[in-house]
C-alpha cells in the first residue's frame, strides 16, 4: 500500500466540515439524500437511517423501500415511495443497505446505476462482497462503504484476503486501506476507533465514540448521517469522518454520565452535537 498520511480528526476539523446554509439556500440546493433501507422484516433500520439522514444537513430525505408506512409515522418530514432508487426521483446521494434484506441487491445495483455518490452499509455490503470489487471499482461517482469488522472481513474475502472480524479489528488501518484500494471506494471501518480511508491510502481516525454506541441500530443512524453529508456535496472522506465525529459526540451526549442508550437517543443527540461543534 502507498505511504499516505493518517490524520486524527480534531474538533475544529470536524466543525469546518459541517455545511452551513447560505441566506439564499433552499431545500434542493442543500441536497436531497435518498435512503433505500428496511424491509418488512426489518422496518426499524429504515426509521433509524432516515433519522440520521434528517440530521445530516441535507435539505430533504427521500425514502424508498418496504417500510414506508413506518418511516412516515416516525418521520413525517420524509418523502416516501416503494419504487426503488431507479424511479425514486432526483437525489444527490444514496444510502443503501440497513435492514434491506433481500431488497438490498436490487437497491444497490439501481443506486450504483444512478451515477450519484452511493453509501453502502449492512446488507448492501454483504451483496457487494458477493459481487466483488468490479461492482464499485472504476465507477465515476464516489462510493462510501461503512462496514463493521464482520462486514469488513466478508469484503476482504471478496479480495482474496483471509481475515476474520477479530483480525480486522486488530489491524484496522490496514483493513480500511486494503478495502479502499481493492474496491476503489472510501471505506469507513466502524468500531471502538473508526478509520476512514480513501483508495489512495489517505486516512482519518476518529475516537469521539463511547462503548455505549455498541447498540442495535447505532450503525443505521451513522449511515443516514454520513449519506446526508455526502448529499450536501462533501467528499466521502469528509462526509464519513465528520459523520463519525458527530455520531460519537451524540452517543456521548446521550450517555451522559453513563448508562445504556438506544440508537434513537443517538439520533436525538445529533442536533446538540452539531450545535456544540459549531459553537466557538
Ligand atoms: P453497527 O455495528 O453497524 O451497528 O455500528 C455500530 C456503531 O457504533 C459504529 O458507528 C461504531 O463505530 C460504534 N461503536 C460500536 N462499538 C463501539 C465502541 N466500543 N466504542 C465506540 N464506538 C463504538
Ligand atoms: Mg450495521
Amino acid at each position: 500500500l502507498p505511504p499516505a498520511p493518517v490524520e486524527a480528526l480534531q474538533r475544529a476539523d470536524a466543525a469546518a466540515l459541517l455545511p452551513v446554509p447560505g441566506a439564499e439556500s433552499d431545500k434542493y440546493r442543500r441536497g436531497v439524500v435518498g435512503v433505500a433501507a428496511g424491509s418488512a422484516r426489518y422496518p426499524g433500520a429504515a426509521v433509524l437511517a432516515v433519522a440520521g439522514a434528517l440530521y445530516g444537513g441535507a435539505g430533504a430525505v427521500r425514502y424508498t423501500g418496504h417500510a414506508a408506512a413506518e418511516v412516515v409515522r416516525r418521520h413525517p418530514e420524509a418523502l416516501v415511495t416503494e419504487d426503488g432508487p431507479a424511479r425514486a426521483g432526483r437525489v444527490q446521494a444514496w444510502v443503501v443497505g440497513p435492514g434491506g434484506g433481500a431488497d438490498a441487491e436490487r437497491a444497490l445495483r439501481e443506486a450504483l446505476d444512478t451515477g450519484v455518490p452511493v453509501l453502502a452499509d449492512a446488507d448492501a455490503l454483504t451483496e457487494l462482497a458477493r459481487l466483488g470489487p468490479a461492482a464499485t471499482a472504476g465507477r465515476p461517482a464516489p462510493v462510501l462503504l461503512t462496514p463493521h469488522a464482520g462486514e469488513a472481513a466478508r469484503l476482504l474475502a471478496g479480495l482474496g484476503e483471509d481475515a476474520d472480524a477479530e483480525q480486522v479489528a486488530a489491524r484496522r488501518l490496514w483493513a480500511a486501506r486494503r478495502l479502499a484500494a481493492g474496491y476503489g471506494a472510501t471505506v469507513l471501518l466502524k468500531g471502538s476507533t473508526t478509520v476512514v480511508a480513501d483508495p489512495d491510502g489517505r486516512a482519518r481516525v476518529n475516537t469521539t465514540g463511547t462503548g455505549w454506541l455498541g447498540t442495535a441500530g447505532s450503525g443505521d443512524v451513522l449511515a443516514g448521517l454520513a449519506g446526508s453529508l455526502l448529499a450536501t456535496g462533501r467528499t466521502p472522506l469528509d462526509a464519513g469522518s465528520a459523520a463519525a465525529h458527530l455520531h460519537g459526540l451524540a452517543g456521548r451526549e446521550a450517555a451522559g454520565r453513563g448508562g445504556p442508550i438506544t440508537a434513537l437517543d443517538v439520533a436525538a443527540g445529533l442536533h446538540g452535537a452539531w450545535a456544540g461543534l459549531r459553537a466557538p
